[in-house]
């Protein structure tokens, strides 16, 4: 049973003609599924709508070929033969009594339209230098291309509405066409839509109003604004712009769906804690008669309430909390807190979108997988057999592992040769910024505590000889990789000469507490965030720190995460000597010699200690020592040894989470076939 504090959050909203049946809404984000994929997306939807969602929202939908995305995967509603494709989420998520809303977008001066090939439009011609990628400069609408925008909204809106949507949105915000309009940054028009915050809000309350007569009564109107930018006087300032906007049109539409800019929404936990949009968005609710929905990547069901008591927010709104958990809300609701599987703030998810592929979560191996393998995320076929299975290593890969068989009612020893669980992430959420990373542990253990078929062994540490004493019928190597110290050859065929005199470390030293001394170097050949966050650790502990990489930027997929600007930003206030576009040559007595990757122009830095994060080598041994001993672990009757995780191939955490998962559902399964889209194509996927 639900605890009664929480039955505020419970109650039903009305948004205009329609009636959300509680306050938890996800808002649209992105899914990397696109137009093409359907079936995927409705998949992913249709896990919130049954996960007690009251509104369930599509990612952005162009509704234009002059807003075309790609090679980012959007979708759209440019003409009739895109209903049926939306359709099907409609219809999935209407399976669950639950509201469908659609993000109505058009991109103007943002968009490249690299497919459709038609110029950009915008307020004044004017692009954005952060985020646009492409050599072409938006061109300058005028009063026939707005009333020409104003017909496609509401076109896109007529579809929505026969498609079957409830809500349907006005887009205005990081960055897209009517902020455009909004922003003074943009908009240099001297025409009746630019100047005063009249002008500039015209278009607004012209899409407002051209999607509601549009929909009429069948559906809500919403609209989704960028509240405030943190740009001082060049960006929406919400006590400047926004209020008057709200002043202006504050009960025009039947929702407001607020968030920050561009740079500023979907931070991570290493940078923001939860709740983070709060300060920013207060004003809204001061300025409408209509219920506001905000995010601000909430999983504790006590800050959702707050805000609604403190009148912050009416509905309590998600997109990664969503993924991470699409049962988020029925898990408060049924009073089962501790199930709650909480969003750390990795971004992984916002990275498969940038990448232009299907989401993945670290926490959630079963997102974007409901369509495509079959996977629901909370429940799991049953066990099919009486196999016991042994998981050797509590890592992310064997926690996921142990509780995925477990769920299915295996009995599973786990065991792990240290005190602590967790493996990589315990060690890895020590380091600055990365504590909310332990709740990967943390969701599993406790799961795992409630099962009276799964033995966890501590401080177990197990030879070939153990794991054939213990005879189980499968046994699973989650043993996980180790840093190397090695650096690559040199153009000479070489590693590159380092004196005897000095310290040579990795990150799994760093983590294991051995401290440096004097000048370090952290030699970053990897492209993810441990050498950036190292740099900051030892930074941290007062050590004079220079981070060299051959890379054009520090950590740079976290171009992807969202967080690459932000890391450089925090190495830089740490103090740490950031060297880019060069390779570590040598080191010596007097310092290490680094040159630029493009003339060789050589630099000394001081080092006394050498960090090298470069590669790392699966944790095998045990699995070697197995093989030798053939014989005698098919005479102690065991039937099968795999690997997984890093162990089998070293990766992010969200590999080994993943990788962990499907072995659990895949251990008595034959049928490891995907399905494709276009619907109906299937093929084979690599059997672990
Ligand atoms: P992954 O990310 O694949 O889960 P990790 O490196 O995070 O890998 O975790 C691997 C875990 O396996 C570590 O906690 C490590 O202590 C444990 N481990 C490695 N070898 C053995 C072994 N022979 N017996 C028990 N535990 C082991
Ligand atoms: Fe949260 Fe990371 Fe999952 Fe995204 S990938 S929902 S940030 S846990």
């Amino acid at each position: 049973m639900r605890d009664p504090r929480y039955d505020v959050l419970f109650e039903p909203v009305k948004i205009g003609p329609v009636m959300a049946k509680n306050r938890f809404y996800q808002v649209p984000h992105a899914t990397g599924t696109g137009s093409s994929m359907p079936h995927t997306r409705a998949g992913i939807r249709e896990s919130k709508a049954e996960g007690g969602w009251a509104v369930v929202c599509t990612g952005y939908c162009s509704i234009h070929p002059s807003s075309d995305d790609r090679h980012y995967p959007f979708s759209s509603l440019w003409h009739d033969d895109d209903i049926k494709a939306q359709a099907v989420m409609v219809d999935a998520v209407h399976r669950h009594d639950v509201l469908a809303g659609v993000e109505l977008w058009h991109g103007g001066g943002v968009v490249a339209n690299k497919v459709t090939r038609e110029a950009p439009i915008s307020p004044s011609g004017i692009g954005d230098p952060v985020w646009v990628t492409h050599p072409i400069q938006p061109r300058v609408m005028d009063l026939a291309d707005i009333r020409e925008l104003l017909s496609w909204q509401r076109e896109a809106a007529l579809r929505a509405r026969t498609a079957g949507f409830d809500i349907v949105y006005v887009y205005a915000g990081m960055g897209y066409l009517p902020f455009q309009f909004l922003t003074s940054r943009y908009n240099k028009r001297t025409d009746s839509y630019g100047g005063s915050m009249e002008n500039r809000t015209r278009l607004l309350r012209e899409m407002i109003e051209v999607t509601r007569d549009a929909v009429g009564d069948d559906c809500a109107v919403a609209v989704r604004l960028t509240a405030e930018e943190n740009m001082g006087v060049r960006g929406f300032r919400g006590d400047v712009e926004g209020e008057a906007v709200l002043e202006m049109v504050g009960d025009l539409p039947d929702l407001w769906d607020v968030k920050l800019g561009f740079t500023d929404d979907g931070v991570t936990s290493r940078f923001t804690q939860e709740a983070y949009q709060e300060e920013h968005i207060r004003y809204v609710k001061h300025k409408t008669g209509k219920p506001v929905v905000g995010v601000g990547r909430f999983t504790s069901p006590d800050t959702m309430l707050r805000q609604i008591r403190e009148g912050v927010l009416d509905l309590v709104g998600a997109a990664r909390p969503s993924i991470a958990d699409p049962f988020l809300p029925k898990k408060i609701e049924e009073g089962r807190l501790d199930e709650i599987r909480e969003c750390i703030g990795c971004n992984v998810c916002v990275a498969s979108y940038g990448e232009g592929v299907p989401i993945r979560c670290t926490q959630n191996p079963t997102i974007g997988e409901e369509w495509r393998r079959g996977w629901h995320t909370e429940t799991i076929a049953p066990k099919s057999s009486d196999d016991s299975v042994l998981v050797v290593g509590a890592g992310p890969a064997g926690l996921e592992c142990a509780r995925a068989l477990g769920q299915r009612g295996y009995a599973v020893t786990l065991a792990e040769a240290t005190r602590e669980l967790g493996g990589r992430v315990m060690c890895e959420s020590k380091l600055p910024g990365l504590s909310a990373w332990a709740r990967v542990r943390d969701w599993r253990l406790g799961r795992l505590e409630t099962m009276s078929n799964v033995e966890i062994f501590r401080e177990s540490r197990l030879t070939a000889r153990d794991v054939m004493d213990l005879a189980p019928d499968r046994v699973v190597l989650a043993t996980g990789a180790r840093w190397l110290p090695s650096l690559p050859d040199s153009a000479d065929g070489n590693p590159p000469p380092v004196a005897q005199s000095l310290q040579v470390l990795t990150p799994d030293d760093i983590m294991a507490g051995i401290a440096p001394q004097g000048a370090v170097l952290v030699v970053d050949l990897d492209p993810y965030y441990i050498g950036g966050v190292i740099a900051e650790k030892l930074a941290r502990d007062g050590l004079p720190v220079c981070l060299v990489t051959p890379s054009v930027a520090v950590s740079p997929w976290t171009a992807y995460t969202e967080e690459q600007h932000r890391i450089m930003v925090r190495l830089l206030e740490v103090g740490v000597d950031v060297v880019t576009s060069h390779n570590f040559v040598a080191a010596g007595s007097d310092g290490a010699v680094v040159e630029s990757i493009y003339n060789a122009a050589a630099r000394t830095v001081p080092c006394d200690a050498l960090i090298i994060v470069s590669t790392r080598k699966p944790v095998d041994a045990l699995h070697h020592e197995l093989e030798q001993y053939a014989d005698e672990v098919v005479a102690a009757g065991i039937r099968g040894i795999d690997i997984i995780g890093d162990a089998r191939a070293p990766g992010a955490i969200v590999h080994a989470v993943a990788s962990g998962h499907r072995f659990a559902r895949e251990l008595d399964s034959n049928d490891r076939s995907i399905r494709m889209e276009p619907a109906g194509v299937s093929f084979s996927s690599v059997a672990l």
